[in-house]
């Protein structure tokens, strides 16, 4: 049985809804969310950006044979001289996937190429750039260590091991690595549904004209790039207006048909009072206000409707605080919804090229310029950093991250920055 949301913020120490640090509320996040279930099996180039839902045991030892690492000859360590030259001859070549089948006497050699299984009774490659070949006498320097330039079966995947690990998503070079024990087909975690939409009662779709005080709804166009990009199944439940009703049969729709629902606006102080209310009929919701630039209202929870639950995360309107929440609070929450083990994403330490102002008491993501200058990567920021300038995204390649305690931060100054790329 999985906690309740009460029973989580009950073991949370230091728990202010009205201010509460970015972590408090990751933590809780979390510990709420549970992997979504459903297994499918899939041809290894379709499960390419898939979660993994079973170890993929190596049937097979890889390489499966002793064999070369270079064009050369195949000899018996034993032969060969501690001081000086050694003449051996030769009596056969061993292609990549054509073997020797003979056996190698003492003072034999086989000529071998890179793949080659290694000739029977030989333990020791010494490249052709080495050697002195004169008809079929080959003469072997002094020097030669015993195993050298030999790939051993099994050296880079075992017989009966994990090869890769469930939880994994499945990279270029995971599904080459799949191949490359044979296997044709693999099981991964079915893809989440997401369920979004856009609330607001001055957001227009494109291809109408605005009238005054109207909005183009980009929302809607963000939030679904940065859900596709996620690999989520995505349901688009258009723009809802200001109406309890109205709002009540869209989240009602999510909660039947997706594993969770990610909407844009209402959940700022003027609005959330309404919304608290519809919420608190569907589920168990809780309304933030997060220590934080941009982004700082938020709504989380579990609203249920027809049997069914989705889990819900209602995101700021404004477009620069909708895909800073999403990418801190919603990403790794939905990734761990989709079985992945791995959803932290590394943080990298660089120059600031100019100052940044930073109040100590709430984590900030300016949008950065990560670029190499005089010899080091550092970075600066887009221009204005208004929660409603989508450009600041647009033109960044990366947040600065500064944390709760900072304070300001002086050109020069080493700060922590998150790559965009991997983040989408
Ligand atoms: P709200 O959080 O609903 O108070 O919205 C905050 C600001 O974001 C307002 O200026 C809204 O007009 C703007 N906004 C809300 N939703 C969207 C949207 N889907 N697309 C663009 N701007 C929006
Ligand atoms: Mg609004």
């Amino acid at each position: 049985m999985s906690s309740s949301l009460k029973q989580i913020i009950s073991c949370t120490s230091d728990y202010d809804p009205d201010a509460l640090p970015v972590a408090r509320a990751n933590e809780i996040i979390r510990s709420f969310v549970k992997p979504a279930s459903g297994v499918e099996k899939l041809s290894v180039r379709a499960a390419l950006g898939r979660v993994l839902a079973k170890d993929v045991v190596s049937p097979i030892n890889v390489p499966a044979h002793d064999n070369s690492a270079m064009d050369g000859y195949a000899v018996r360590n034993d032969d060969l001289g501690a001081g000086e030259p050694v003449t051996l001859t030769e009596i056969g070549t061993a292609y990549a996937g054509r073997e020797f089948t003979g056996e190698v006497g003492g003072g034999e050699c086989v000529r071998v190429m890179t793949g080659a299984v290694m000739p029977k009774n030989t333990d020791t490659i010494v490249i052709q750039e080495a050697v002195n070949v004169d008809g079929k006498h080959v003469t072997i320097p002094p020097g030669q260590e015993r195993g050298q330039n030999c790939r051993l079966a099994g050296e880079d995947l075992q017989k009966g091991k994990p090869a890769l690990r469930a939880g994994r998503m499945l990279r270029p070079a995971d599904i080459g690595l799949i191949a490359s024990l044979g296997i044709g087909e693999v099981s991964v975690r079915r893809k989440l549904r997401v369920a979004f939409f856009s609330t607001g009662d001055e957001l227009v779709s494109v291809g109408k004209n605005l009238k005054a005080g109207e909005v183009y709804d980009s929302n809607r166009y963000t939030l679904w790039g940065m859900l596709t990009r996620l690999g989520c199944e995505v349901i688009d439940l258009g723009v809802v207006r200001d109406d309890p009703e109205k709002l009540e049969a869209a989240f009602r729709k999510a909660a039947a048909s997706a594993d969770a629902v990610v909407t844009s606006g209402g959940v700022s102080v003027g609005e959330a009072d309404f919304t608290r209310q519809m919420m608190a009929k569907l589920g168990e919701v809780v309304f933030w206000k997060i220590a934080m630039r941009p982004g700082r209202p938020m709504a989380f929870g579990r609203i249920r409707s027809r049997g069914k639950s989705a889990y819900l995360f209602g995101l700021p309107g404004n477009p620069v605080a909708v895909m800073v929440t999403f990418y801190h609070f919603v990403r790794g929450a939905l990734l761990t919804m989709m079985g992945r083990s791995d959803t932290d994403l590394p943080l990298l330490c660089v120059k600031a090229e100019t100052a940044m102002r930073k109040k100590p008491g709430r984590t900030e993501y300016q949008r950065g310029i990560l670029e190499w200058k005089s010899g080091e990567w550092s970075v600066r920021l887009t221009g204005a950093q208004g929660s409603g300038i989508l450009r600041s995204m647009s033109e960044a390649n990366c947040f600065v991250v500064l944390g709760h305690e900072q304070g300001a931060v002086k050109a020069g100054d080493y700060v922590d920055v998150m790559v965009m790329d991997g983040l989408v």
